[in-house]
């Protein structure tokens, strides 16, 4: 049973992730039904899964790698995933595995690459509160929050690592303000660093796209950021359902999980 006339208040909008926002901006009912009301949504796409077990790989392969100080075998590879499709039982094991060649790839080239890191870390979870102070990932304070895949320093640079499984090769607007929210996080982190080197690792095609931002250019970015979030939160806060603005299209109602709860997506399906 949905309650329509819940408000949305703050406590549903913070803390902000990259996602978040873009699902703020992309259709607020579909916002409302999984922040403000927290319904589970109807099934889990295939190709959310496949990202989460190879993602898990990855970091089990990476943390694997680091603490033998040696390559892997591919071998070790099933016995993550198959540890995956215990957690869940969806899982498509081979398809996961036909990413292995390419896991195998980088996380032993990953072993070269960081010979001479003073810090290597997998899998770091990462948080601001509303003045850009940081405070754990769980924290009541937290404004906005990340999580890195991969990270290790060469010098004065910090290099960022995201792993992605999509099928696409664009490396377009959209994946580069998500990097730089990466590092604007990191840089609160890790004060120590001057560059953020932020990789996109396409699991799929084995490539690496590799963008580099500086402290001035993640103090502008800042400086942008902030008043965009506070005016989505302006838009948001203080309203009941019957008052938010939906934006159906069959794009976004295509994809969108909550079509079977969504009153228009059942208009759309002449239900
Ligand atoms: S089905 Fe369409 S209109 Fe409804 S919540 Fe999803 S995206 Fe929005």
């Amino acid at each position: 049973m949905i309650s329509y006339e819940k408000i949305v208040s703050l406590d549903h909008l913070r803390p902000w992730s990259f996602s978040k926002v873009q699902k703020a901006k992309k259709c607020q009912y579909e916002f409302f039904f999984r922040y403000v009301e927290k319904i589970e949504p109807l099934t889990r796409a295939d190709f959310l899964i496949l990202g989460s077990g190879v993602h898990y790989v990855l970091e089990n392969a990476l943390n694997t790698v680091f603490k033998d100080g040696r390559p892997i075998r591919k071998e070790l590879l099933s016995d993550f995933a198959l540890q995956f499709k215990e957690m869940e039982p969806e899982a498509d094991v081979s398809l996961i595995s036909s990413f292995f060649p390419n896991i195998v790839k980088f996380v032993n080239g990953q072993l070269r690459r960081v010979e001479e890191s003073s810090l290597v870390a997998s899998e770091i979870e990462l948080a601001v509160d509303d003045s850009f102070n940081p405070v754990s990932y769980s924290s009541d304070s937290v404004f906005m929050r990340g999580k890195l895949d991969f990270i290790f320093s060469k010098g004065n640079t910090l290099y960022i690592v995201d792993h992605k499984t999509s099928k696409s090769w664009e490396f377009n607007n959209k994946i580069k303000t998500q990097l730089r929210w990466y590092a604007l996080l990191a840089s609160v982190k890790y004060p120590q660093f001057e560059r953020f080197a932020l990789e996109v690792h396409n699991v799929r095609y084995g490539t690496v796209n590799r963008v580099i931002f500086n402290l001035r250019e993640l103090s502008l970015f800042r400086r942008n950021l902030i008043p965009k979030i506070f005016s989505v939160e302006e838009e948001l806060a203080g309203k009941s359902f019957g008052e938010l603005q939906p934006n159906p299209s069959d794009y976004n109602c295509r994809w969108c999980e909550y079509r079977h709860v969504c009153p228009l997506a059942e208009r759309e399906n002449g239900e």
